[in-house]
Formats: structure tokens, sequence, C-alpha cells
């Protein structure tokens, strides 16, 4: 059994709490790992961590603290190998995926914002009155709160802004991945990262990461996951007048038009059961215009019913099982009311069984309401479905009707109906032709009840920051 502790001050640390919470590999469902379940003490020694490090951390030259995020992320690139192993083992997620995309992002993830602190947009102005100049200063001590379908992708997306900023970041990964975080903090502490700069709190969200939100001293969180935990999260922000950026859950549509190019099926197919659908920005609703339906229908359902569900150890596997046994039988339930709902299952529907892990097979409905709640809710798996659509306003019409307003695509050779759909669509990204592409320059996140601030490159930088105008008299 694999113990894993918090990281407070560069070194491991037990929890104030005795209490452990197991953690399990989900391509078999055997507990392999535990950690703390946490403890407000944990936060409390956690602040007083970052504190200390603060007065040495948030006056070093960019130059240096981008230092020591390249070396950060040159250490993780040389451990790539165990960084993939450990992930895919606690995520159940096919290799590749992990080793090409997900490890690599999470190096260029603190390589951009090591380049990015070096431009930070302290401006200037005089002539008009006096001298004035604004600094982005650092906030201090902030907690970064990320969840458990990306998790080393999330965490670094989040700590490598909070850092370069100048801050002392407490990170609070789930405790339902918590492997990649623990291997972080080991591999930061081998290159002798500052001490305190950069702490980790394992453990349950409401007991160590309500702690840490209410902590009338963390001055900033930054939260990614769903949607309920956002609002308690922003209410407690909110109290205190605390600076947040929430990322949430999404119902993302896909809108294919009559002349959606060649390749659209293909990259749908992608877009639906990437991560078995356990991603944010995956397509859950397939909007397709009433001349192409039956044929995109048919390549789906197809392709769909082709891909190979299995563990990371088969590296055949295209689709891993849900990350844990409660989002496993939430996505089933969910599967069970779409049927109740009048949904015709088109492939998929049910578990597959393979070695105790829990996998659902790539799962196509059509034949819903946009307003029933399988359609409305997220289900956050490989389940997805097809609605049928006459033209752009009826298209629109149906991306919008949602709660939710993460991510769209758009699939179409006419240049003009896409920057209409563009204009139209109430997400916070609208792809045209493609998907989960983005530089990671531009602000990322969701409108409506997707989210609240933005992430990603200058925007995520200056939320780490609070803007201080100094005037200077020249009479
Ligand atoms: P979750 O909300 O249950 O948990 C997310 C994190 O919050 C975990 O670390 C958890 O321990 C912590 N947490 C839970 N309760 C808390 C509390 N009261 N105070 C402080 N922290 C608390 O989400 P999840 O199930 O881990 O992740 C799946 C969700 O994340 C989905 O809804 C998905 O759409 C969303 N997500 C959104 C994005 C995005 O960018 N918009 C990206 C990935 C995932």
């Amino acid at each position: 059994m694999i113990g894993i502790e918090h990281w407070i001050a560069g070194e491991r640390r037990a929890s104030a709490a005795a209490d452990r919470l197991p953690v399990s590999d989900p391509a078999t469902g055997t507990v392999y790992a535990e950690c703390p379940r946490g403890h407000s003490q944990d936060a409390e020694a956690a602040v007083a961590a970052a504190e200390a490090a603060f007065p040495v951390w948030s006056v070093l030259k960019p130059s240096e603290r981008a230092r020591w995020l390249n070396r950060l992320a040159d250490a993780i690139e040389a451990r790539s190998k165990a960084f993939t192993a450990c992930e895919s083992r606690d995520t159940g997620k096919p290799l590749a995926l992990v080793r090409d995309i997900e490890v690599p992002r999470a190096v260029a993830n603190f390589r951009f914002f090591a380049a990015q602190c070096l431009n930070a947009p302290d401006h200037a102005f005089h002539d008009e009155a006096g001298l004035n100049y604004t600094r982005h200063a650092p906030l201090g001590t902030v907690a970064v709160i990320s969840p458990w379908n990306l998790p080393l992708y999330l965490l670094s997306w989040k700590l490598a802004p909070a850092l370069a900023a100048g801050n002392c970041v407490i990170a609070k990964p789930s405790e339902i991945t918590p492997m990649s975080a623990e291997l972080l903090a080991e591999v930061a502490h081998s290159i002798g990262f500052p001490a305190g700069v950069l702490n980790l709190l394992q453990g349950a969200g409401d007991t160590v990461g309500a702690a840490l939100v209410a902590h009338p001293r963390v001055r900033a969180v930054s939260f990614t996951g769903s949607t309920r935990v956002g609002h308690t999260i922003a209410a407690e922000c909110a109290r205190q007048f605390k600076k947040v950026t929430l990322e949430m859950g999404g119902k993302n549509p896909a809108v294919v038009f009559d002349d959606a190019p060649e390749h659209t099926p293909a990259a749908l197919l992608r877009a639906a059961f990437q991560n078995s659908g356990q991603i944010c920005l995956c397509a859950s609703r397939i909007l397709v215009q009433r001349g192409r339906y039956e044929q995109v229908k048919a390549a789906l359902v197809r392709d769909a019913a082709a891909l190979r569900v299995g563990p990371p150890s088969d590296s055949a596997s295209q689709l891993g099982p849900m990350m844990s046994k409660a989002h496993f039988d939430k996505v089933m339930a969910y599967i069970a009311l779409a049927r109740e709902e009048g949904g015709r299952i088109l492939c998929g529907g049910e578990a597959v069984e393979r070695d105790g892990g829990w996998y659902i097979a790539p799962t196509l409905i059509e034949g819903l309401p946009m307003s029933a709640r399988s359609c409305r809710e997220e289900i956050f798996g490989p389940v997805v479905s097809l609605h049928p659509f006459e033209d752009e306003r009826d298209a629109l019409a149906l991306a919008n009707d949602s709660e939710y307003g993460l991510a769209a695509s758009v699939w179409t050779r006419d240049l003009g109906r896409a920057r209409r759909m563009a204009d139209g669509l109430q997400t916070g990204i609208v792809w045209i032709n493609t998907w989960m592409q983005r530089d990671l320059r531009t602000p990322f996140g969701g409108m409506k009840q997707s989210g609240f601030g933005r992430e990603g490159g200058l925007e995520a930088l200056l939320f780490f920051t609070e803007p201080k105008t100094v005037c200077i008299g020249t009479d």
C-alpha cells in the first residue's frame, strides 16, 4: 500500500488528523494507496509555511522566478516516464494520452508562464498628472484547487501562473487522483525548489479544501471542478471579498452543418470520447443538420462501437475506465435516465466487464428532447446525445438552450456562417472545424454556470496579482 502525505515547507508532513482515504486503481477497482483526509490544522500549517516563504520569493527578480519554473519543467520532463506511469495508474487513462498530451502540457505550462512573467504589462503614463506607473504585485498566499480528470495538466495550469506572479501557493488536488501531485512535490524538493513556495495539501474537499478556502489569510482561490462545489466556494469568497476564479462543468454542443468537412465524424468521435468523455470540453450534445444527420450518425455509431475500451497496460486501449466507482454509478444512472426519458441507445449503453474496472462502453443516444435532464445535466462520461436541426437559427437556439456555456464547436465550410455562429454561441470557447486546440496565450473559461473569470495567458498571470498605481508628483 502506497502512503502519501502533505508537503509543507518543502517537507513531507503527516496530517494533524489520523483519518486516511483510500486511493483506487480504476482499471481494477482495487485500493492501492491512501492519502490523508486532511484537517483545518493542516491548512493552518501550510498557510504559515507560505507566509514565511513569501518575503523572499515575492522579491526575486522575474528572471529568477522564471529560472525556477524552467528548472521544474526540466525536472518533470526528465521524470516523464514516472509521471506517465503514476498518472495512468491513478486515472486508468491510456498511457499514450498521458505520455503524449498531458505530461508534455504540464511541462509547457511551466515554461509558458516562466516566459510570461518576464513580460508583465506594467504601464507608465506621464505628462498629464505626474508620473503614474502601475505595478502588478503578487497577492501573498493563494490556493489552487483542481479536479480528478486531468490531475497534473490542470494543477500545473494553475500553479505556474500563481508562482510566476510571485505568490506562494497551496495546491489541493483531488483526493481521487492525488498521485501525480505527490510526485510533483517530490520532484520540486529534489531540485531544491525554495521551501514553502509550493505547498501541497492532500485530502477531502469538505475538510481541508473548505478550510483552505475559508482561511482569512488565503488571498485568492483558483478552482476547477463541479458547478455544485463552485457555488460553495464562490459564496465563501464573496463573504470575504476574496479573489476567485471558477472553471466548472459543461454540456458542450458540437454543431454540424450539411457542408461540414469530410473529417468531421472522425473529429467528433475524439471530441465525444477522449478520456472517456471525462474532459470538461468534450462534446456531449451533437447537433447535426437534417441533410447530413443519417450519414454522421452512421459513421459515429460504427466508429464508437469499434473503440477499444481497456486498461493502460494494454497499449491498444483507446478508452479507459471511469475514474471512481461513484462516478461510474453516476454515469450508469444517467444512461438509465436517458432511456426513461425516451432516448434510443444507438450503441453502448452498458458497462464493460474487464478485471473489475469501472468501464462503460461509448454510448450514443438519439430521440431526446433538449428539455430532458440527460441533455441538460453534465454526465461527464462516454455518453453523447444526437439531435437533428433544420437551419442556423434552429441550431443556435438548441445549442444555447443550456444552463452551461463552456465550449462549442461548429463544423462548416461557410466562413460567414462560422463567424455568425461564433458570435451567437453563449460559450467561452468556440472551435471551427477543430476541437481541443488552443494557443496558451488565449484566455480560457466559461459563461453562465460553467465559469467565472478566466484562466490562460496574461489573464491567468494577472488574476494572481493586485494592480497598484503609484503617482509621483513631478511639479
Ligand atoms: P469537484 O467539484 O467534486 O472537486 C474538485 C476539487 O474541489 C477537488 O479537489 C475537491 O476535493 C475539491 N472540493 C470539493 N469540495 C470542496 C469544498 N467544499 N471546498 C473546497 N474544495 C472542495 O469536481 P470533480 O468531480 O473532481 O471534477 C469534475 C468536474 O470538474 C466536472 O464538473 C468537470 O466539468 C469539471 N471540470 C471543469 C473544467 C473547466 O476548465 N471548466 C476542467 C476540468 C474539470
